[in-house]
């Protein structure tokens, strides 16, 4: 305190860095009313179990998709007075089942992001729309001579049936004008590989429930494959509260530490080509490839052994996965091995036909491109929303061959590396702003409804493509609505409202189709590897650097190495030591004669003579948050690395990089923050039940009393609850710097501990505690119970001491050190939950069970005169999670779900030694280990 008894708040040291972090969120300018756009023309359809008319102050939710890759993620908006403010999973999907991932959390903020590209550009000069439909059409009469010749339209990865009808009907009536087809992290080697199989496209549908017995091959079932949402639910449902560990068992072959590989009952780092090579081998010893020898390395040789036995001996339910690293004849012969260990037609391998319907071979089709570029056969170049000037492969130079293109546009939320080589740039409308339709991994079609009208004047991909047909219509709800509602009739009328309901369109589902039995496929020897080999990765935060604008995932620290606001280039510890290299040295990376320098971060568990270079980053324009951090991977991956790892030379170059890492330490240091059981020894494991004396009084609650339980089964650590919370409680990002000194304002943030070979998570919110030593030490009882015995926060009496944090055993309170909440940027104004308070530098923050949800629960169940149900009342990490792993009610309900987790004697309380009572606890992670390999 100061003399004059007002709190010390410090100032930042160093003047560069504040500005630094308010560039962050700061607004462009020409932001005013941004928020203010209104509501889309059309009439939208509320979520099914939401009133039809909306009531002032009261949320409304649309069902909808939030589209990324192509891939549609069915979600729910929540529009707060015409403001769509937080994203929640569609309980009627089949994929999310009410779940998200962080990308759909974070896709809100990228809707208001105030970098958005918000006018129409012609070179560097802003121009108009009307200018450019004056440009395309003076090209139009002669594209109807030549049937299109020089006309070429790239897009990323389609699954929507409108813009394919589109695309279909532009090439009908201009037969010479060609579709192509970009994204960066499109797995090529699928459709390869089902050709090579069943020689025809099919997708491979994984159904997790089915399987006893799984082995991934670099294949991260839980995070980047699609369908990671339900392979994760579907993987962890029976392990919940450790009730059936031994159900299912998932070995593990990767190169670089997965989502996967952590949650794996036996897991063994390699390089991609000792994988390749196991799976033949595993193959031959389950009798599905010729004898392909033994492994070298002892110690693979008896995990491959192990693997096969296990696999043999869940027949019919067994399912071996390779990943898009592996070859195609690898993946082809995992697709066999499937079918000859399941037999039947329900095992947990099917086929469906392609949900996309761009080409399947995005490395061939852009490349075709870019040879009708260099040859001058490219008159005009439509790109919607591709940014293959900064993510194209190193060796296809596509910026460059882009300025010669006569008249090339672009389509794009941010003014991006593609926006500024092109022509022509276009502000695109964000999927929360305009009509569309997209279908999930599983086929299941979604028609995306806009919640709020383009806040920037942004225009579709549809309504591009009618403008360049000519189209009579160039309105975007008119053009889905042609693809979904046929003939017009009352019955498709119906159908479609339907649809817009309940966020699927019934009956969409892909239905498994027949694959013939995968034909015996030819081994393809890979060349000899190189001591050290470089592989490319999405980043788990920025994917492939679409996200890289977006702060929330910026700060979000990366699950298997706590880095924020960075990438580096991963090496594993021996590879680290051999080549003289520590955390933070700044390496110079030549792959393929290409050069670049890179920080290197050591990882245990990466394979060793592998080096992961995650990429999305390095960004050169993605608006003032993604400019400039980190390095640049594409530099280096030509066509040849798209996805097979290629030999890598590394030097030193003796500089130093500052990393800023959430979490450093990762050993428990025996204090057991998460209780961890073998299957085995489970029947003697018996509830700890200290009875800790109290100098206080018992405190009965007598009306709710509000508790949540964390399953350690079933998190897999993706921290999309991190993200949840951010959305919901108005949490600011507080930048690289800030991270540095050790602050961040997450909630509820996911440890991680390396324990041996294993990783293990821990979500860790307030935990609420009945004897809360923040309490005793508020000078001002800033921080104290409420009537139903939540710790809660009075943000009007902080006056930021920091007497609680010091004394929070859990280290779960925040304190707003600077104004970290943005003030100035109109549209992240438009942002915030209207129900949760915007903190002001100086106090204290942290979890409160989201109090706010219990208000409006409690409102709701006091107007019907009856309790809240149990499940009425779900908390915004709880909803997030794709696992069930958190569970909330109310503890005075006996038969309420997180009274049943409780009474789990797996049940425990973290630092329970230290009698602060918690109401949040855990459940014992349960471990299923392949006695083979103990
Ligand atoms: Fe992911 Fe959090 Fe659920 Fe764990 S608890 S699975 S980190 S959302």
């Amino acid at each position: 305190m100061t003399h004059d008894g007002r709190p010390i708040i410090p100032i930042f040291q160093d003047e560069p860095a504040r500005r630094r972090f308010l560039k962050l969120m700061a607004a462009s300018a020409a932001l005013a009313g941004a928020g203010c756009s209104g509501p889309p023309a059309e009439p939208i359809v509320p979520y099914v179990t939401m009133p039809e008319q909306g009531v002032p102050g009261l949320p409304m939710f649309y069902a909808t998709a939030y589209v990324r890759r192509g891939i549609a993620n069915g979600v729910l908006v929540e529009s707060n007075m015409g403001r769509p403010t937080k994203v929640e999973g569609n309980p009627d999907h089949p994929v999310g089942a009410g779940a998200t991932d962080v990308f759909a959390q974070a896709s809100i903020l990228q809707l208001w992001d105030p970098d958005r590209s918000q006018a129409v550009f012609r070179g560097e000069e802003m121009s108009t729309w009307g200018a450019f439909e004056a440009a395309l059409q003076a090209r139009r009469p002669r594209f109807e001579r030549d049937g299109g010749a020089g006309l070429r339209i790239l897009t990323g990865t389609v699954t929507s049936p409108t813009l394919a009808r589109q695309l279909a009907a532009l090439q009908q009536r201009l037969p010479n004008a060609r579709w192509h087809a970009w994204d960066p992290l499109h797995d090529d080697g699928a459709a390869a590989a089902s050709r090579l199989a069943f020689g025809r496209d099919l997708d491979p549908s994984y159904h997790l429930e089915a399987a006893r017995v799984v082995l991934a091959l670099d294949a991260d079932l839980f995070g980047a494959l699609p369908g990671s949402l339900a392979h994760a639910r579907s993987f962890t449902a029976p392990r919940r509260l450790g009730a059936r560990a031994d159900a299912n068992r998932l070995y593990v072959l990767e190169a670089t530490p997965t989502l996967t590989g952590a949650y794996a009952d036996a897991r063994l780092a390699r390089t991609p080509h000792a994988i390749e090579a196991a799976l033949w081998r595993i193959a031959a010893r389950l009798g599905a490839a010729p004898d392909a020898g033994r492994a070298a390395d002892p110690q693979l040789d008896r995990w491959e052994a192990a693997a096969a036995q296990a696999l043999a001996g869940a027949r019919g339910h067994a399912l071996v996965v390779a990943g898009p690293a592996l070859s195609p004849a690898a993946r082809a012969l995992a697709y066999a091995l499937n079918q000859r260990l399941n037999p039947g037609a329900d095992g947990p391998q099917a086929f469906i036909d392609p949900v996309e319907r761009s080409p399947l071979d995005h490395g061939a089709s852009l490349a075709a491109l870019a040879d009708d570029m260099r040859a001058g056969r490219v008159d005009t170049l439509i790109m919607l929303d591709a940014n293959p000037a900064y993510d194209a492969p190193a060796d296809v130079d596509f910026a460059t061959l882009l300025r010669q293109v006569p008249l090339s546009a672009h389509l794009g939320l941010y003014r991006d590396e593609t926006a500024r080589a092109a022509g022509w740039h276009l502000p695109l409308a964000h999927c929360y702003e305009a009509w569309s339709d997209a279908r999930a991994h599983e086929g299941t079609a979604t028609i995306v409804q806009p919640l709020i009208a383009p806040l920037y004047g942004g225009r579709s991909a549809h309504e591009i493509l009618a403008l360049l047909a000519g189209a009579d219509s160039r309105d975007g709800h008119a053009i889905v609505r042609a693809t979904w509602t046929g003939q017009g009739t009352e019955a498709d009328e119906r159908t479609w409202r339907a649809s817009l309901r309940r966020g699927i369109v019934d009956g969409s589902t892909a239905r498994p189709v027949a694959a013939p039995v995968a034909q015996a496929v030819q081994r393809v020897d890979a060349p000899a590897p190189a001591p050290l080999v470089a592989v490319f990765a999405p980043d788990p935060a920025v994917d492939g650097g679409a996200f890289a604008n977006n702060a929330w995932l910026q700060e979000l620290p990366r699950p298997l190495t706590s880095l924020t606001w960075d990438n580096a280039a991963l090496v594993g510890p021996a590879t680290a030591r051999q080549q003289g290299l520590a955390d933070g040295a700044v390496a110079r990376l030549r792959v393929d004669g290409r050069t670049i320098e890179a920080p290197v971060l050591v990882v245990a568990g990466q394979a060793e003579g592998v080096v992961t270079l995650p990429l999305g980053y390095g960004r050169r324009a993605a608006g003032g948050v993604g400019e400039g951090v980190g390095f640049d991977a594409y530099r280096l991956r030509t066509r040849a690395a798209l996805a097979a790892p290629r030999p890598l030379l590394l030097e030193r170059t003796g500089r130093k990089h500052d990393f800023a890492r959430r979490q450093r330490e990762v050993d428990m240091q025996g204090r057991d923050p998460v209780h961890v059981a073998a299957l085995a020894d489970l029947s003697s494991v018996k509830r700890e039940q200290p009875q800790h004396a109290s100098m206080y009084p018992e405190q009965a609650w007598d009306g709710y009393k509000w508790g949540m339980a964390i399953d350690l089964n079933a998190c897999i650590g993706c921290a999309a609850c991190t993200i949840a919370c951010q959305a919901e409680n108005n949490i600011p990002v507080v930048g690289k710097e800030e991270v540095q000194r050790g602050r961040s304002m997450h909630w509820i943030r996911v440890d991680r501990y390396e324990a041996g070979a294993r990783t293990l998570f821990q979500p860790v919110p307030c935990m609420h505690c009945e004897h809360a030593p923040c309490e005793e030490v508020c000078p001002v009882g800033a921080t104290m119970h409420d009537s139903e015995g939540l710790n809660v926060q009075v943000y009007n009496r902080c006056i930021g001491t920091r007497f609680c944090s010091n004394n929070c055993p859990y280290k779960v309170r925040r304190f707003n050190f600077l104004q970290y909440s943005n003030r100035t940027a109109e549209s992240l104004k438009a942002l915030q939950n209207p129900e949760v308070t915007v903190r002001r530098r100086g106090v204290m923050e942290k979890c409160s069970y989201c109090l706010q949800r219990i208000t409006r629960a409690r409102i709701e169940a006091e107007k019907a005169g009856r309790r809240i149900h149990d499940g009425e009342m779900v908390t915004a990490c709880q909803a997030a999670c794709p696992t069930r792993a958190i569970r909330f009610g109310d503890l005075n309900d006996p038969s309420s779900d997180v009274v049943a987790a409780k009474a789990s004697p797996l049940d425990y309380h973290l630092l329970e030694e230290l009698n602060t009572r918690p109401r949040t606890s855990y459940t014992t992670r349960v471990l299923n280990p392949d006695p083979e390999l103990e």
